[in-house]
């Protein structure tokens, strides 16, 4: 199922992608850091959303 995990203070995308992932693997990617505004980011979720399969298999293909 896709799932995205966006910045919770500007909004950058982190993380889309179809494999759902802990938050704290994305935090980690990141350093905990945004790399767009250089929030700390949580270890925790901070805004995600999961979309049903349809609309990114529509877009996409
Ligand atoms: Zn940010």
């Amino acid at each position: 199922m896709p799932m995205k995990i966006l910045c919770e203070k500007c909004g950058f995308l982190l993380y889309e992608g179809l494999d759902v992932k802990a938050p704290y693997e994305i935090v980690q990617t990141y350093n905990g850091r945004c790399p767009s505004c250089t929030r700390r980011l949580r270890h925790k979720p901070v805004n995600i959303e999961i979309k049903p399969l349809l609309n990114a298999v529509g877009c996409a293909q």
